[in-house]
């Protein structure tokens, strides 16, 4: 019998498909679709490069060239400047590079899965777990699997949830909750000849502010030749602008100067793909006999690059309570939960973060701009979330957006969104 079982093959799933692996765990992925399958998450934060170190798949992120990521940079709509960061300004413990990566998902997630596999994970592509079975005493004890129209039930002593968006058991168990804030909507594609400004920062993400309440686009390179450019907004005013997706898009590439400009002589080499249902939490990510992780247990909104990290960091820390749970043979609720108490409190750091920025654009801009708190705010930008008990810096922007609330005449009360950050 498997020890455990995964379901889905994704950053997630593979990441502690390896993490078992390694420590000899008998292991086995579901996966509904065959890899490469294309995916969106292309740009990820500095925190992943400790999680690939630890199982042993950094020296095949460098072995494959992907493009390295050294910064962010953000632009706002009046082409007054782009405000940016290098993450070599802040070193991070136990990470000995001053880059991470940007992604051809469909080429990372393969390789993921390939490495969980030459570990000693049994990988099953094509294969849809339709749902987990629970035993007599509520324990989850395996998943049913379709193949082709059959379909089979595999017994595990363990199952995890790595379904990504689909989020298959926080749906079985009626436990997902959609964000009562956000309710974004994307609309991406790949072109060529999008031009990528100057070294240093020509290999950043670039973030562009869209003139539209939580509204910005993406630029994020893929290869030297290739860059993935998004357009998110809220799902409202997707609806609203009755625009076909290609003319929804270009509305928005024209309404901030140095996205237009950076767009200029572009070439769309795929088709524009949409992505909404993101923004959601589970009201539990581990119970009797069962886990959930990444994107099957929370997800936030991907402004600042974070869900591979948080998928990366979800099965690192569920490893580590998978495996003491096999240790002591206790597979309760009680025993699991100390991994959803540590992948709560970083997830809603996330969350925390992005919803003060959403509440004051400009106040972003003026923290990564401040002597005082840019180290801060960088850290957070490079992922470093879990394992914190307080994060001042957060203090003091709420502190920040009280003052301009509570004046008159202060130069930003004018762009104080409608979100609550109590
Ligand atoms: C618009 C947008 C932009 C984003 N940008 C970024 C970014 O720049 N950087 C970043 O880090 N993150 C970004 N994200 C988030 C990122 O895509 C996810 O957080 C990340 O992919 C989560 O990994 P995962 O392994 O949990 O899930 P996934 O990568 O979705 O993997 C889940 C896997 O499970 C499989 N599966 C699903 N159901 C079943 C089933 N029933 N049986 C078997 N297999 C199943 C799927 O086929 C899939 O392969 C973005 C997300 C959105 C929506």
């Amino acid at each position: 019998m498997n020890d455990v079982i995964i379901i889905g093959g994704g950053p997630a799933g593979s990441t502690l498909g390896s993490y078992l692996s390694k420590a000899g765990f008998k292991n086995t992925i579901f996966e509904a679709t065959n890899h490469p399958r294309s995916h969106v998450g292309e740009s990820m934060v500095m925190s992943s490069v400790r999680v690939f170190e630890e199982i042993g798949f950094l020296p095949v992120m460098e072995r494959e060239g992907f493009i390295r990521k050294y910064g962010a940079s953000w632009h706002p709509m009046t082409a007054k400047g782009e405000a940016a960061i290098c993450f070599n300004e802040f070193p991070q413990a136990g990470i000995t590079q001053d880059y991470t990566y940007h992604v051809d998902r469909s080429k990372l997630d393969l390789l993921m899965l390939k490495h969980a596999e030459s570990l000693g994970t049994k990988v099953y592509q094509g294969v849809t777990v339709t749902r987990v079975l629970f035993d007599d005493n509520d324990y989850a004890c395996g998943v049913r699997i379709r193949i082709a129209d059959q379909e089979i039930d595999v017994p595990a002593r363990l199952v995890v949830d790595a379904s990504g968006r689909q989020t298959l058991l926080g749906r079985q168990l009626k436990v997902k909750k959609n964000d009562p804030i956000f309710d974004q909507f994307a609309v991406h594609a790949w072109f060529e000849n999008v031009a990528k400004g100057n070294s240093p920062s020509a290999n950043f993400i670039h973030v562009y502010f869209l003139p539209v309440q939580r509204g910005w686009a993406w630029q994020i390179p893929i290869t030297e030749e290739i860059t993935s450019m998004g357009i998110v907004a809220e799902r409202e005013v997707f609806r609203q602008a009755h625009l076909e997706p290609a003319d929804y898009f270009f509305k928005f590439i024209n309404s901030n100067p140095d996205l237009a400009a950076a767009m200029q002589n572009a070439r769309r080499i795929n088709d524009f793909k949409l992505e909404g249902d993101y923004s959601y939490k589970m009201d539990t990510f581990a119970g009797n006999g069962f886990v959930m992780i990444g994107d099957a247990a929370r997800f936030v909104d991907p402004i600042f690059s974070s869900g591979v990290s948080v998928a990366l960091y979800s099965a690192k820390y569920s490893f580590e309570r998978i495996q003491y749970a096999f240790e002591t043979g206790d597979f309760s609720e009680a025993a699991l939960k100390p991994y959803e108490h540590k992948l709560r409190a970083g997830t809603e750091i996330w969350y925390e973060f992005i919803r003060l920025y959403y509440k004051l654009l400009p106040l972003f801009t003026y923290f990564i701009s401040s002597k005082q708190h840019r180290l801060e705010v960088l850290r957070l930008l490079q992922g470093e979330v879990f394992d914190r008990s307080e994060v001042p810096v957060l203090d003091e922007m709420r502190k920040y957006i009280r003052t301009v609330e509570a004046s008159d005449n202060h130069v930003f009360k004018g762009q104080l969104s409608d979100i609550p950050i109590d």
